[in-house]
């Protein structure tokens, strides 16, 4: 677009901070007032860019037009304009896949701002821990299911075991799907072993790089809780036809909607007792999982999914009424958990989501109706009251 900005470099007369910024003023003038650090006065001390600030200037004026800047070594911050300012982002990012700068954009009263942050290092993780504990949480869940679910029946708890890994190796691979898809940097999953009647707390990725995009914030919140939930549904469902209505069995403490939904497809009601075969029992427990991840707040799945859809401060108030909502309608029952994850999330996500790297541009549609299918599984996996 623009030949490069005159840059100068400037220090202040006081502490001797220095920076470098758009100006075209002579070698001892000065600027009044300008020094960040102590408010004093600063001179022009040099005329050319050094190639560190150089370059990543060179690239930027490619693709925006940019109307001033400031930089020090380890942050470059830049006014900016484009006439598409979403198709310049994404090119510059492209071109800085592999450099030593990350784009971030945000807009601020109506203007555009660019900040070049040094990339993080990503550290490679082991993956002998993911294996590690991937075999662990097979035997726990093997056991939760034998000693405790299906009273020594080592096929059931097999199949316990089995399907509940299935449906939550599921879920973590739509999250690494979404992960490659764009070019995020991520963990495998790690299944988390626990001495609970479950043998789990589920699985988690962890994300290692920036999320460049609402799109890939969107799609990285919302294929992991769709994949799990779409292999979930008709596991559930032949779990169901294997299973009996049993007054004197199991009554469970929730019923997630779309669990009665499919009771009443196999049984044409909702049985009060269940003789529950393993693959609907894993089944339930993970709809009832998908619905505590789906909840719209701080950085669970849903989180993600909303903070692609909202700014960080409607997202932030969303995060706080929804944690002490959940707390205050959740207290009056203390043997489900509602009140602790109410608690949790009150307690965990106390400051706002950062968002995408570019946190101006609009969300495209096909990703709005990826968020909407995300909203309408939370919906099916919410409980209703039956019997
Ligand atoms: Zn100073
Ligand atoms: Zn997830």
């Amino acid at each position: 677009m623009e030949k490069d900005p005159p840059a100068r470099k400037f220090e202040c007369l006081n502490c001797k901070y220095s920076d470098y910024r758009m100006s075209a003023l002579e070698i001892g003038e000065i600027i009044p007032g300008e020094c960040p650090r102590c408010g004093k006065d600063m001179k022009v001390v040099g005329m050319e860019p050094p190639d560190w600030l150089a370059k990543p200037l060179g690239l930027v004026s490619k693709h925006f037009d940019i109307t001033d800047f400031v930089a020090s070594s380890d942050r470059i911050e830049l006014e900016v304009t484009a006439r598409n300012p979403k198709q310049s982002f994404r090119a510059l990012l492209r071109a800085s896949k592999q450099r030593e700068y990350l784009p971030v954009m945000r807009g601020r009263g109506g203007e555009l701002r660019l900040m070049l942050v040094k990339t993080p290092p990503v550290k490679a993780g082991n993956v002998a821990i993911n294996f590690l504990l991937l075999a662990a949480t097979f035997l726990t869940t093997f056991a939760a299911g034998y000693f405790i679910l299906f009273g020594g029946h080592a096929l059931q708890a097999a199949l316990f075991s089995g399907a509940i890994m299935l449906m939550l190796g599921a879920h973590e691979l739509g999250h690494k799907i979404a992960a490659w898809r764009n070019g995020v940097e991520s963990t495998l999953p790690y299944f988390i072993p626990a001495p609970n009647f479950l043998g789990t707390f589920g699985a988690v990725i962890s994300i290692k790089s920036p999320i460049p995009t609402k799109e890939a914030l969107v799609e990285m919140g919302a294929a992991g809780p769709l994949l799990g939930f779409a292999v979930a549904l008709p596991l559930t469902f032949i779990g169901l036809t294997l299973s009996k209505p049993d007054p004197t069995g199991l009554v469970l403490p929730i019923t997630p909607a779309i669990f009665a939904i499919l009771q009443v497809g196999v049984f044409g009601h909702v049985p009060s007792g269940l003789s529950l075969n393993p693959l609907a029992f894993a089944g339930w427990v993970v709809m009832v999982l998908t619905m505590f991840n789906l909840i719209p707040a701080g950085q669970l799945d849903g989180g993600h999914v909303a903070r692609g859809v909202m700014s960080r401060e409607r997202h932030f108030t969303l995060t706080r009424t929804l944690g002490f909502a959940l707390f205050l309608t959740g207290l009056p029952f203390p043997d489900f958990p509602l009140w602790i994850w109410g608690f949790l999330i009150i307690l965990l996500f106390r400051g706002y989501h950062a968002g995408a790297l570019d946190d101006v541009s609009k969300l495209s549609g096909r990703q709005k109706k990826l968020a909407v299918a995300a909203l309408v599984v939370f919906l099916l996996c919410l409980p209703v009251p039956v019997g």
